[in-house]
């Protein structure tokens, strides 16, 4: 196969699914050394598909998983994966999947995550991946690159906003090497990128509430144009900004994660019940 293209078992991708098959050997090659395969991983793939991934990873793993939505890929998994004893399929939805019961299956204590993620779910997806960070070792993952940039984005930058925020909270974010739509079947029409996520061993920056923290940035972020006194005024007064080390005439863009922080524990110490 000069093209590296996978036998497709005749099933015609569903936008629906966010199904863009990769096909360029070479992409597959930098993702899986990327993610630096060890037989005492525990690896859990995130829409598997036709298995272009998962296949370079199955056997340099101890146990590998798979969540997939799309039933009709479910019989083309099993038949390509027969003889792999360490291979499980879990088919469901991984915006609502408890990947605590892959442990508790598998046994082990944290798990790697990969996925060329389905680009409609891949937000949502993200936050919900946020929920079972103390049982995850890393996570990588093919997104479009104007997510990437978004998770990586530092204070001041066009893509800083609530993403990059609340995952720079919980992991360190390494942007890796970009992909271009021609590398999957049907192309896509945006460029992609992977990134690693890790979570912090030591978190650089902490809360009293994640939570809350996660809707005061929402709050900020929701009038990106409007300086922070009027987009928090109804949750923090001028003083309360000038305490946590914000300038009330600054954008939302222009506030660290630290400062956001700061300000979300003094709203708390103010009206602990906001949390
Ligand atoms: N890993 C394959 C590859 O790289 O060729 C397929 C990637 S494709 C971009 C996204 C995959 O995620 C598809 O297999 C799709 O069916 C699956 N998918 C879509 N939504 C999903 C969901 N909510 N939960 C689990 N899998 C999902």
């Amino acid at each position: 196969m000069a093209s590296g293209r996978k036998p497709s078992f005749g099933h015609q991708p569903r936008k629906r699914f966010g199904q863009n098959f990769l096909h360029d050997p070479h992409i597959i090659d930098g993702i899986v050394r990327a993610i630096r395969p060890q037989p005492t991983d525990i690896l859990v793939e995130i829409g598997p598909g036709l298995g272009a991934i998962t296949e370079q990873l199955v056997d340099q793993v101890g146990q590998m998983a798979v969540v997939e939505l799309d039933r009709d890929l479910i019989p083309h998994l099993k038949i390509s994966f027969a003889t792999r004893k360490n291979f499980h399929i879990y088919e469901g939805d991984a915006l609502k999947f408890d990947f605590r019961r892959i442990l508790a299956d598998l046994g082990g204590e944290r798990l790697r995550i990969v996925g060329n993620l389905p680009y409609n779910i891949s937000t949502p997806l993200l936050f919900h991946l946020l929920t079972f960070l103390p049982l995850v070792q890393d996570m990588h993952f093919m997104l479009q690159k104007e997510v990437v940039d978004r998770l990586a984005a530092g204070v001041g930058d066009d893509a800083y906003g609530r993403l990059g925020i609340m995952v720079q909270y919980y992991c360190q974010v390494e942007p890796l090497f970009q992909v271009p739509p021609t590398a999957f079947d049907p192309p896509p029409k945006v460029d992609s990128a992977i990134v690693r996520l890790t979570p912090h061993a030591t978190p650089p920056v902490t809360t009293a509430s994640p939570a809350a923290l996660g809707k005061l940035v929402t709050q900020a972020f929701s009038q990106r144009r409007k300086t922070v006194r009027n987009a928090l005024k109804s949750v923090a007064n001028d003083a309360l900004l000038v305490q946590a080390g914000i300038n009330p005439e600054h954008r939302p863009e222009q506030i660290a994660l630290r400062e956001y922080a700061t300000l979300n524990d003094l709203i708390l110490a103010a009206s602990p019940d906001a949390g």
